[in-house]
């Protein structure tokens, strides 16, 4: 095993340098992980503004990963050379959302009440909310992944952006052989929130699903969405991701800024005039307003999107929208424990890693992770990968984008 642990860091607004740590060192109830694939989720707005989640600071980045078992202490399930997804978090697995298999991240140890209350999601702007907790650092609060490398004494390993991280068992997954990692590094933040969102909203078979503001969250939507057999309409603006979302199997494209956009989507949903499901995937009122409209009475509208330094108000007319209507309204960031199984099956479908290749865009070694998140950033992406390992086969674009790139032209 080498003596260090190299790390991602984003020193300071647009830049990125790899930094040596300890390496990480793991307790009873831990396993530690090669890390082959560490995807990008929202690091490259880190990168452009320097906003920290509450869970992260500029040493500590990076959730979502797929590798290999390199270390195990006596009594634990896995063995050296197990291929595994790791899930983000460090739940208490004991209060009523753990023992429901319900999402890790939205354990009962996560104060998002207190967050609420204060009218902030960073705590480091309300200073009594740690006090409350008894923890110096927002970091240390119970569940995050920096809890992990303290329940363990390491000064590494608990983030994504690393060589070795280091994971709850109860957050680690074996994967089959013959699944690559390529796609079982989907099983987080793209296809594996977006399943929990679809198979709660309970989508099937020709049901009629709205995908609005799209990214990598709404592309794995309409993955999820086209999985289940439904049809997806897309309700965007950009031309190049209208075309990215037609390649994930979207069967209409619809722009919200033409006058007559919702008599486009009764037009195609008939006598329930309005969609089964319509899941929202921007943050931005613009897209909000227009999926309050979009969904059919009884319909399920689900809210992926949020911006992390906007505290405004669901611009949502009550009685017009929801009561009269009959609407359900939820939204979530993570997959489900009680998922996981029926997300790794989907994971193996054919039909979905095809799709998945368009949702793929770009791969970079960890050392290119600036032009990994400029990638991000430029509004031509999907989901992007990072190869702690230094061994990314291609490193940049993906075939499928270039190609689409020249066609689009
Ligand atoms: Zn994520
Ligand atoms: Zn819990």
């Amino acid at each position: 095993m080498p003596k260090t642990n190299t790390v991602l860091t984003i020193p300071e607004p647009k830049r990125v340098a790899l930094k040596q740590k300890p390496f990480p060192k793991i307790a009873p109830g831990y396993s530690l992980m090669k890390v082959e694939i560490a995807p990008v989720c929202i690091e490259h707005q880190v990168y452009l503004e320097h906003r920290m989640e509450w869970h992260s600071d500029e040493e500590h980045q990076g959730h979502e990963g797929v590798g290999t078992i390199c270390e195990v202490l006596p009594g634990s399930r896995f063995k050296v050379g197990d291929r595994v997804i790791m899930y983000q978090g460090n739940p208490c697995q004991e209060c009523f959302v753990c023992t429901r298999g319900l999402s890790p991240t939205h354990c009962m140890e996560i104060p998002y009440e207190l967050f609420a209350e204060a009218g902030t999601q960073d705590p480091r702007a309300n200073l009594d909310i740690l006090q409350q907790l008894g923890v110096e650092s927002p970091l240390d609060v119970p569940g995050g992944l920096k809890d992990i490398e303290n329940k363990c004494g390491s000064e590494s390993g608990g983030f994504g952006f690393s060589q070795y991280r280091i994971g709850p068992d109860h957050m680690i997954q074996k994967i089959p052989d013959d699944l690559p990692f390529r796609y079982a590094a989907l099983a987080n933040c793209s296809l594996g929130c977006t399943y929990t969102g679809i198979e709660e909203m309970g989508v099937k078979k020709d049901d009629w699903v709205i995908v609005a503001g799209v990214g990598f969250i709404g592309f794995g939507s309409i993955i999820n969405a086209k999985y289940r057999g439904a049809r997806v309409i897309v309700l965007g603006r950009n031309p190049f991701r209208m075309e990215q979302a037609k390649k994930m199997g979207a069967d209409y494209i619809v722009n919200p800024d033409d006058e007559d956009w919702l008599e486009q989507i009764h037009a195609l949903t008939g006598d329930l005039k309005g969609a089964d499901h319509v899941i929202e995937a921007s943050g931005y009122p613009y897209y909000q307003k227009k999926c309050l409209k979009a969904v059919r009475r009884f319909g399920n509208m689900w809210l992926y999107g949020f911006l992390v330094e906007n505290n405004e108000p669901l611009p949502i007319h009550l009685l017009d929208e929801i009561h009269n209507r009959g609407v359900k309204l939820s939204g979530n960031h993570d997959v489900h424990v009680k998922h996981r199984e029926g997300l790794l099956r989907m994971l193996c479908n054919p039909e979905v890693q095809r799709m998945a290749d368009h949702l793929i865009t770009h791969e970079y070694n960890m050392s290119e992770g600036a032009e990994a998140f400029e990638a991000a950033l430029s509004k031509k992406a999907g989901k992007i990968f990072l190869y702690p390992q230094e061994n990314c086969p291609n490193s940049g674009p993906s075939a499928s984008l270039r190609e689409l790139e020249s066609a689009v032209r």
